[in-house]
């Protein structure tokens, strides 16, 4: 249903007492729907905690950590408030000082977690297939400066690790993954989590195992373990003076509660979201100006997101236009991630024109639209978005042949 076509008189006009009955006029996809575990067995596990009050520093953080650390196959796994304040506080635990390489194509928390870390962000290009940090690009801006690579294994498809390292062990500096998007992802049979110095997690609603909020931080270093803990708790593990600025970054018992109840639907949920790409490369594969980001052999991804990259080029309709229209027949998308990192205005200042330029991120993330993927998505609903797609896109070829 068009704008045009909606009713004119607003909510207001309404008897109070009936607003909340009015269903929606336009039928609207939520892009996201986050899939959470049965309330039962959240309650079972939190119950306890609930009752003796301890709800924080107890019982059920230390067993989610030990879960996760077990299922990823890492020696330590540190639970924090989010994503964002893990990545702070491990840069800030390994005593970083300088500038950290990262892409610019990731989410803007990943150059947060730099800036409040007090290094200087340079960004590096992404590769044009899997869309991940390009391991050459980043040779290139290593200085006597870098600290730290931060790689970000997009949508939960694994960056280029071995090739990371290499580049990390000759620039002598730390190796660090954003793996926001990547619990359950694997590299070559091992499990995303156990590389680098230490990776970072998130359980906040758009990711697949979802907590509310929280954060993960895996390691095998024992030394980053203790000061990772000392961190996350103002910096002060023992003594009532703490040995470095730390913050308050814990996780409650309850984000923990849902989290390890979470991890149960985690087998499911990678399945269906495999299964839901797969489903989508299948009916687009063929559709001109259409790219696709590549998953190498031999890793497996989350894809806690689906996109594809509009070739302005060869497609008929550009990524704002094919949005537009997605939208009109009610189906909500995202630009993940646009616009770049080196294009924001707190970060425009890290990238100036003396720098070497990122075009296959410039033109990935011009390109670049997300579609609705989620457990419960049916595949009617793919099928018809992709329908929607190939509709847009053949309209338009034959807009531009008539002229
Ligand atoms: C979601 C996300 C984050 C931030 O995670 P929080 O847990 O919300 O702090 C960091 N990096 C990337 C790439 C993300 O997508």
């Amino acid at each position: 249903m068009s704008i045009n076509s909606m009713p004119r008189r607003g909510a207001s006009h309404l008897p109070i007492a009936s607003t909340k009955d009015v269903t929606p006029v336009t039928k609207k996809l939520r892009f996201i729907k986050p899939t959470l575990p049965p309330w039962t067995s959240v309650d079972l596990l939190y119950r306890n905690a609930y009752r003796s009050a301890l709800i924080t520093n107890g019982e059920l953080v230390a067993r989610f950590e030990a879960e996760v650390a077990e299922r990823v196959g890492v020696k330590h796994c540190v639970a924090v408030s989010s994503c964002t304040s893990g990545l702070m506080l491990g840069m800030k635990a390994m005593d970083l000082k300088g500038e950290v390489i990262l892409p610019s194509f990731t989410f803007f928390a990943t150059g947060l977690a730099a800036l409040w870390s007090g290094l200087k962000p340079v960004f590096a290009d992404c590769l044009p297939d899997t869309w991940n940090l390009d391991p050459a690009d980043v040779r290139r801006r290593v200085t006597s400066k870098t600290a730290a690579i931060i790689g970000v294994h997009l949508y939960g498809n694994p960056c280029d690790v071995e090739r990371l390292a290499s580049v990390a062990v000759s620039a002598r500096c730390k190796l660090i993954f954003d793996s926001a998007h990547a619990f359950g992802s694997a590299h070559r049979g091992a499990a995303v989590g156990s590389f680098g110095d230490f990776e970072v997690f998130s359980l906040s609603p758009t990711k697949l195992l979802v907590a509310g909020e929280g954060g993960l931080i895996t390691t095998n270093d024992s030394t980053l373990d203790r000061r990772l803990r000392a961190a996350r708790n103002y910096g002060a593990l023992v003594h009532y003076d703490p040995e470095m600025q730390g913050l308050n970054a814990r996780m409650s018992e309850f984000n923990a509660a849902l989290g390890i109840a979470g991890l149960k639907l985690m087998e499911s949920k990678l399945e269906r979201h495999n299964l839901i790409a797969a489903r989508y490369d299948g009916l687009l594969r063929e559709e001109r100006g259409l790219q696709f980001q590549v998953i190498r052999e031999g890793d497996l991804s989350t894809y806690k997101d689906y996109s594809v990259v509009v070739d302005p080029l060869k497609a008929s309709l550009d990524r704002d236009a094919l949005a537009a229209h997605l939208l009109q027949d009610g189906y909500e998308t995202k630009k993940y991630f646009y616009p770049p990192l080196h294009q924001q205005q707190i970060f425009k200042e890290f990238h100036s024109g003396r720098d070497l330029p990122l075009p296959v991120t410039e033109r990935i993330s011009s390109g670049v639209l997300s579609l609705p993927i989620y457990y419960s998505l049916s595949r009617t609903i793919v099928r018809d978005i992709c329908q929607c797609i190939r509709r847009g896109l053949r309209t338009a070829d034959r807009k531009e042949i008539s002229q």
